[in-house]
């Protein structure tokens, strides 16, 4: 039996009736950009995130990009993140033109360390970029704690319903941040039928100049303060997310299910010392966007090559990090500087995860690694 690392035709299957109705809906009334389709996510995305404000926008690297404009960062500045994340967390502080400050992360948890981040604050550091990696949340608050001040975008374009206990109070990713940023790419834990993205602040200022800021810079049509961008959500892609919110929290907890589920089945591979499965930190309720294990002394890409053979689809997020990449040489990192990070590229493997799975699927993913290290 394969069993792909996503299998979104089984997600499409439980919801096709809603979803199809929802983009029947849009294509009769013909009104495709922005309008009361956006408006009613952004308002159910803003009530989810516990924040005042939740503005659209064309996808989750476009999310950034507007969160560093509406901050006026930009030619000159600063701004700090992880080298293990997805490229589009530092590629649009190089577009806004500033530059990209790395910071190693956390071996546990993946993500940035704030004692390391509040280390490579200078005068010209205008923003911190703390990444909730593969669905559990970073830690915001001491992230702020540790740098008064700087103001923080929250990159929980894997986090959309994530949660963190802060002083004794559950927060919802997004919620405590400046500004956070989701992405709807359809292989996100809430995806839509192509690109899509969204902000939330609880900041008012902030909100209305990223509304203007996607459409161009102009709060009237015609008329601009600034230059801005088209980025605006589909209001086709904002039926279709509205269809499926109402699902998230049971596909979160399914994900959760299935990931107590394998860390049961690999407790003595883990003992072992084989491989080591996921730390979710107690502060935190991790929505599970990838169940990423690692892998030991070198065996991770012959591990994936064996899964694969016996039809397992597995990924490697991400086999170099970002300070290594060549068209970040300008920036004068060099290898062995970001060593957690660096790590983590070698030992990583993203084993299915998603809420469809049958048991007898995660028997396959389970007998497959055990097959693997019983050779
Ligand atoms: C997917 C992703 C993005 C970008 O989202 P898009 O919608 O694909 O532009 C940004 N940051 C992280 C961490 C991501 O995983």
């Amino acid at each position: 039996m394969a069993v792909p690392l996503l299998d979104l035709r089984a997600q499409h299957a439980s919801i096709r009736d809603e979803t199809v109705a929802a983009v029947l809906r849009i294509v009769d009334a013909q009104t495709f950009i922005l309008g009361d389709a956006v408006s009613d996510l952004e308002q159910a995305v803003a009530e989810l995130s516990r924040t005042s404000h939740a503005i659209g926008c064309a996808n989750g690297t476009d999310a950034i990009l507007l969160a560093m404009r509406a901050l006026d960062i930009g030619r000159g500045d600063e701004v700090i993140t992880t080298p293990f994340t997805f490229f589009a967390t530092a590629g649009t502080i190089h577009n806004v033109g500033a530059t990209p400050v790395f910071v190693d992360i956390q071996p546990t948890s993946f993500n940035i360390a704030p004692d390391a981040a509040a280390a490579a604050r200078t005068s010209r550091t205008r923003a911190v970029i703390p990444v909730d990696l593969f669905g559990q949340m970073a830690q915001v608050e001491c992230v702020a704690v540790a740098m008064p001040g700087i103001p923080v975008i929250e990159d929980a374009a894997q986090s959309i319903g994530a949660r963190r206990r802060i002083d004794g109070e559950w927060t919802m990713a997004g919620e405590r941040a400046t500004i956070g940023t989701f992405s709807f790419f359809p292989s996100k834990n809430l995806g839509g039928f192509g690109d899509g993205g969204m902000i939330v602040t609880q900041d008012d200022t902030i909100a209305e100049r990223l509304r203007r800021l996607r459409v161009h810079g102009g709060a009237k049509q015609y008329f601009h303060d600034e230059v801005g961008y088209n980025s605006r959500l589909d209001a086709l892609q904002a039926a279709v997310l509205s269809a499926k919110l109402p699902h998230l929290s049971a596909w979160s907890a399914k994900r959760r299910e299935n990931a107590a589920y394998y860390d049961g089945a690999f407790v003595e591979l883990a003992r072992n010392g084989a491989i080591t499965t996921p730390f979710v930190e107690p502060e935190n309720e991790s929505i599970f966007n990838q169940y990423t294990i690692r892998v030991r002394e070198g065996r991770r890409n012959e591990l994936q090559a064996y899964l694969k053979e016996r039809g397992i689809g597995t990924s490697i997020y991400y086999p170099l990090p970002l300070h290594l990449q060549p068209c970040f040489s300008y920036l004068g990192y060099r290898e062995g500087q970001m060593p957690e990070s660096e790590r983590a590229s070698a030992e990583v493997l993203s084993l299915p995860i998603y809420p469809e799975l049958t048991r007898s699927q995660l028997d396959e993913v389970i007998a497959g690694v055990h097959a693997f290290f019983a050779r």
